[in-house]
């Protein structure tokens, strides 16, 4: 780096001033015996790492006397579960289940996906539970989903840019849609349109070009994919011929989601971004704003006529064996997804071996599903679970449905890595974890402030009746659901990884769960559900 102004931040503690001083790139003039204009290179991709400060350990869980010899609902032992999880992923991608092996999971429909529920099936029954089935399901007719094969985004070199300016691929590069792109791809001028808000674009022309937008999500990604993916839709529509969206995350990750209406749409990670971003700035700044073209690729295809199934286990109660409390964890994922939703399938798998111990039984029975999950369209785990399984429904007096439950919370540094993007670091508790009462029950929501008391779960406050894609299908049926849910800023993304998951965050919310169903399956049903 040879272009960079000092910046430097000053921090009052106490009586104590310290100052921290980090560099910048960018406010010097341009050296054009350097490549990129003396921009320093991003980094490549590194699967299934997350770049982020992380010396300290995960706050420790909070036991309460006497339960300390659940271990089956010790942090280590969920861990395991977890573990082994995330290892289908691992397998996805080494054995390039899609396409070249850049985008993996595990995907229902898949033998990713499908080994994940077979897996959970077998440690229902290694649990003890006598009733467990493997309920298949196919995918409806004329579903399919939608899988990008290869792709590739290259930044082509010019010698204008400064010498030795080579063809840049950027390699967190992750395509939501194909578009028209035929198959020798597209080469044109890239234009920086920022978040491409109205005001912005009213002086931008993008015909012809590739538009480059900004996002920096604060927290889960879907609380931006509205403005995202419709200002990406503008941009085409306004004559963009592909939309390439910077995500402002750590490190340099791929980021599976908002859409842009089926047109050629990738999203960068943030490494990438910064460099592209800087390299576009020089270049208006010399007065070429048109000179940064990419080429750019990618091959995809729709797979229909999937099959994949849901694990389903009842444990009979001791009092009301024709009542139940349903324990729905989904199995699928994008990436790692070590907390979307490795954590969740970890603790429910924890509270059934929990639960199957003949001194543990509850009131009412028990149904533990490991669902084939909600990514795969026409092939729902709960839409089946709801439509093969009419008595459980009938029955049912409420749904648990454990959704991303235990990573561990990130957020900026007070540092920046040395090409000048903003570093992260990793705290010692969970981000933090909604818990959606979708009735709104005054008992349900007593036992969530009973169990921040008791095992200082890190539950966002105030109520919420929030209920995910995977509950839609127990709400439609009239269910009530109680979910748990945090919104971390790793969502779908290459960074969920088993790093970021906290160990006695898993703990926390296995003990808590085993707190507040044995409390749920002795309560009267119409606390649980004051509507019905
Ligand atoms: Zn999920």
């Amino acid at each position: 780096m040879t272009r960079r102004s000092r910046l430097c931040l000053t921090f009052l503690f106490l009586a104590l001033i310290s100052a921290a001083c980090a560099e910048l790139p960018g406010a010097e003039a341009p050296a054009a015996d350097e490549p990129w204009f003396g921009v320093m290179l991003p980094p490549g991709l590194t699967p299934h790492a997350l770049e982020v400060i992380a010396d300290r350990p995960a706050a420790p869980a909070v036991v309460p006397s006497g339960e300390a010899r659940n271990t089956e609902l010790a942090g280590e032992a969920i861990r395991e579960h977890l573990e082994a999880i995330v290892g289908f992923s691992v397998e996805s991608r080494a054995s390039r289940e899609v396409g070249d092996g850049l985008l993996w999971g595990r995907i229902t429909g898949f033998p990713s996906g499908n080994r994940t529920v077979e897996w959970a099936a077998e440690q229902l029954r290694a649990a003890g539970i006598a009733d467990v089935e493997l309920q298949e399901l196919t995918q409806a007719e004329g579903a399919s989903v939608w899988l990008p094969l290869s792709w590739e985004v290259r930044l082509l070199g010019d010698e204008a840019f400064g010498a030795g300016s080579r063809d840049v691929v950027l390699e967190s590069a992750m395509p939501l849609s194909a578009g028209e792109i035929g198959p020798d791809g597209l080469t044109a001028p890239l234009v920086y349109v920022g978040t491409a808000s109205p005001a912005e674009l009213a002086r931008v022309d993008v015909r012809g070009k590739v538009a480059v937008q900004k996002v920096a999500p604060q927290g889960h990604t879907v609380f931006v994919r509205s403005p995202v993916g419709p200002r990406a839709e503008e941009l085409l529509e306004r004559g963009a011929l592909a939309v390439l969206t910077i995500v402002d995350l750590p490190g340099n990750l791929r980021v599976r989601d908002m859409g842009c209406g089926g047109g050629l749409c990738f999203n960068l990670g943030g490494r990438d971004g910064l460099f592209l971003e800087s390299v576009l700035g020089e270049a208006a700044a010399a007065g070429r704003p048109d000179a940064v073209r990419a080429r750019i690729g990618v091959t995809s295809a729709r797979r229909g006529g999937l099959s994949s199934a849901n694990a389903v286990a009842i444990v009979p109660g001791t009092t009301r064996p024709g009542e139940y409390v349903v324990v729905n964890a989904h199995a699928d994922a994008w990436f790692d997804g070590a907390g979307d939703n490795g954590d969740g399938l970890a603790v429910m798998v924890g509270l059934a071996r929990h639960f199957a111990r003949p001194e543990m039984r509850t009131e009412r029975s028990l149904v533990f599903v490991a669902s084939a999950g909600h990514h795969t369209p026409g092939l729902s785990g709960p839409g089946g679970f709801v439509a093969m399984n009419p008595d459980l429904v009938e029955g049912a007096v409420l749904v648990i449905n454990l959704e991303h439950t235990a990573q561990r919370h990130i957020t900026p540094a007070r540092s920046l890595h040395p090409d000048g993007h903003r570093e992260w670091t990793m705290d010692a508790h969970e981000a933090p974890i909604v818990a959606g009462i979708s009735n709104g029950s005054p008992l349900l929501d007593s036992l969530v402030r009973r169990g921040i008391e008791r095992y200082g779960t890190n539950f966002v406050s105030g109520p919420n009746r929030m209920a995910s894609g995977e509950g839609g299908s127990y709400t439609r049926a009239g269910l009530p659901v109680f979910t748990t849910m945090q919104g971390p800023p790793m969502y779908h993304t290459t960074g969920e990884v088993l790093d970021m998951v906290s160990t006695p965050g898993l703990e926390r919310m296995a003990r808590f769960m085993a707190f507040f169903l044995q409390e749920v399956s002795r309560a009267p049903a119409a606390e649980i559900s004051p509507a019905r």
